[in-house]
């Protein structure tokens, strides 16, 4: 028996002499005690005081395997969308291309991770998903994903991360670049409505107009159509009628669902954009203004 003892006390540093003769219940002595007795004991204090150890280990390793599972989801090129109820896919894809990572300073990179964030989160929530990818994902808005925003972006679901450019979606996913149409406010071409064929590319960049033409000679020097959202067709601005990576996607999530681009641009760009007078002011129009959140929210803190 003392043999036993020292070992137990030893193994699971708990000294039995402890938990035993604490056992009002029955207060036996542990000299009674079957040496088997002895063991369950101590085995089940060992295992109730790690509870909490092994609660968190379970936690962590969920945790790893869900990400690897992701990451394998992804790497077999498998769109692993799960839909909400309600919710309808579009089969429209949309490439957020985000290589343009040295042409901004880091509050834009921060924003641009916001914007990010905002179109997973749009897409999870409307009524007609798109098919999202994001190309060149890597430099400080990789690094930024990564670290100050914990990785949660490799959990998203229904968005594909691909550090090539977009060239490469052609083998991966089978796409033809005469399908894809890089939008820009600064095309002479304009864009009637969206089409599952095609394949919609926005420019990752938060550049306070800096660079004005800057995507539109990118796609056209690699022989890319191009063509810009039909804004001047609907409404007045008040500013340039350059939107934010999220706003470009709210309203394509928006004409899908309503199939009126009006609406839809009313719906999503800030009442600080649209001029009050020029608007087409009729009864149900300034109804729409009044009762769309998404006008009262104000998004501009994404685009500093
Ligand atoms: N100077 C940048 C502007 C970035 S705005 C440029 O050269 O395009 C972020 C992205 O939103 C753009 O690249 C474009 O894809 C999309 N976008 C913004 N306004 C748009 C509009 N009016 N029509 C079509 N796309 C637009």
């Amino acid at each position: 028996m003392a043999d036993l003892k020292a070992k137990n006390k030893e193994f699971f540093n708990i000294d039995p002499d402890e938990i035993l003769n604490k056992d009002v219940k029955t207060n036996e002595s542990i000299e009674n005690l079957s040496k088997r007795t002895i063991k369950r004991r101590l085995k089940k204090k060992k295992w109730e005081e790690t509870k909490a150890e092994r609660r968190k280990y379970k936690k962590e390793r969920d945790k790893i395997k869900k990400l690897e599972k992701h990451k394998k989801h992804v790497e077999a090129g498998m769109h692993s969308i799960k839909l909400k109820k309600n919710q309808i896919p579009s089969e429209i894809k949309v490439i957020i291309d985000c290589g343009f990572d040295d042409k901004m300073i880091d509050k834009e990179i921060v924003s641009l991770s916001s914007q990010l964030t905002r179109c997973y989160s749009d897409n999870r929530k409307c009524a007609y998903p798109v098919e999202l990818y994001v190309t060149s994902f890597g430099g400080r808005l990789a690094e930024r994903m990564k670290t100050v925003l914990k990785s949660q972006y490799m959990s998203w679901r229904g968005i594909q991360f691909f550090d090539e450019s977009y060239d490469a979606l052609c083998e991966k996913e089978g796409f033809s670049k005469e399908d894809f149409i890089y939008l820009t406010a600064d095309s002479e071409n304009t864009v009637h409505e969206l089409n599952k064929n095609k394949i919609y590319i926005i420019g990752g960049l938060v550049d306070k107009n800096r660079y004005k033409n800057l995507c539109l000679d990118k796609a056209k020097s690699q022989g890319i159509y191009t063509a810009q959202l039909p804004i001047e067709n609907h409404i007045k601005m008040a500013s340039r009628k350059v939107l934010t990576v999220n706003q470009v996607l709210e309203i394509m999530h928006q004409w899908i669902e309503i199939k009126d681009w009006e609406k839809a641009f009313l719906n999503v760009i800030p009442m600080r954009k649209l001029p009050q007078s020029k608007i087409n002011n009729t009864d149900q129009q300034l109804k729409d203004l009044e009762t769309s959140s998404l006008i009262l929210e104000d998004i501009g803190d994404l685009s500093q």
